[in-house]
């Protein structure tokens, strides 16, 4: 089995020299083992994160260790009680082929309800990302509007869509004119701002002259700033993530604008979605359903390949290839 090991820890953007592919022979599943092949390889942003040597959420990527991804994957062999051949499972197994697994942390995956990258997409993490955040931490109220950065990918698609589906008004803000015409007249966003043509501070203040509700933010940086000059009073920031500064060789400047924080008595207010594992039921639940209603759609960009094209898939997530969840598909 082929699979893709961190080989140094990049400065700035991670490129080819950052991994190397390595071949390997798994043994056969002893008792209580069965193994897996990974058919769908989530690509997220939070892996540049792992790739620092520094103290996060999660322990990072050691150097010559296989790169940490979540899977959808097929039991191929197994001499565990609760795994057959055939079965389709969701876990932690990395940028690999194939993997042995005890089943720890393993879930089960319902393709009848949903395919294989929906489930790494608007049923997955990312769908679980934009459900906790939009609803606990923003506590998103019926008539409120909702301002979303990074909106076409695979968290802001689906925080826009549920903001919808609650009858809020939403603001996406992307790259481009067509992932702009994506929110607006495919994914029923009520205005989108192409932030690479447009100024975001006074469009969205166009757009939305009372200001904003929430800010649900993915992308940190200049944007940030623009959002918190449209606040309204009582506002929320949900800090979700700041993918515009994961590559950035020195720390950012600050958002210059974050005592509108005071005058709008707004909150800002970070969270790890894991905190919610406990809950993810409740959100699949209702995701799964506005999905079958034809309310919600769940987009992924799939990309196919071998392991050995994950690095440059990679890259796709930084300089904005993707619109919607980017799979790897082997
Ligand atoms: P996306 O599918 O949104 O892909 C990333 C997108 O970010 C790109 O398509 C691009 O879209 C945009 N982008 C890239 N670079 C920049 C930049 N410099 N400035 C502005 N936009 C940029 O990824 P995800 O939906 O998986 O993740 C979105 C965010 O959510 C990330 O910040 C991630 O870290 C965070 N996250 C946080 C979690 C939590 O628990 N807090 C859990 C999961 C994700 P465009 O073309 O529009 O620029």
């Amino acid at each position: 089995t082929q699979q893709v090991r961190l080989a140094r820890r990049p400065v700035g953007l991670p490129g080819a020299d950052t991994w190397t592919v390595t071949t390997e022979e798994l043994p056969a599943p002893g008792p209580g083992q069965f193994l897996v092949k990974v058919d769908y390889i989530s690509l997220d942003p939070a892996m540049r994160g792992w790739l620092n040597d520094v103290r996060s959420y999660l322990p990072p990527v050691g150097l010559n260790e296989v790169m940490r991804s979540v899977d959808i994957a097929t039991v191929v062999a197994s001499s565990h009680p609760e795994y057959a051949v055939g079965d389709t499972v969701s876990g932690t197994f990395g940028v690999t082929e194939y993997a042995l697994t005890d089943g720890a942390g393993v879930q089960r995956v319902d393709l009848a309800v949903a395919s294989g990258p929906t489930w790494l997409g608007a049923l997955g993490m990312p769908g679980m990302t934009a459900y906790f955040g939009l609803l606990e931490v923003g506590r998103l109220q019926p008539g409120e509007t909702v301002l979303v950065s990074a909106a076409a990918g695979a968290v802001g698609s689906v925080v826009g869509q549920l903001a919808k589906a609650k009858g809020a008004t939403v603001i996406g803000i992307a790259g481009g004119p067509e992932k702009c015409r994506v929110l607006t007249e495919e994914l029923g966003f009520d205005a989108a701002v192409d932030y690479r043509a447009e100024n975001v501070l006074r469009r969205v203040r166009e757009i939305a002259p009372d200001g904003v509700d929430i800010y649900f933010d993915n992308v940190g940086g200049d944007i940030l700033d623009a959002a918190l000059a449209n606040m309204r009073r009582g506002a929320r920031i949900v800090l979700c993530g700041a993918i515009s500064t994961y590559n950035a060789e020195k720390l950012p400047p600050g958002p210059s604008r974050y005592m509108s924080l005071l005058v709008f008595r707004a909150s800002m207010t970070g969270f790890v979605v894991f905190d919610y594992a406990d809950r993810y039921g409740e959100a699949v639940a209702e995701i799964s359903r506005l999905l079958s209603e034809g309310r919600m759609t769940a987009r992924e960009h799939v990309v196919s390949g071998g392991v050995a094209d994950f690095g440059d898939t990679l890259g796709m997530l930084f300089r904005g290839a993707n619109t919607g969840k980017l799979v790897l598909a082997l």
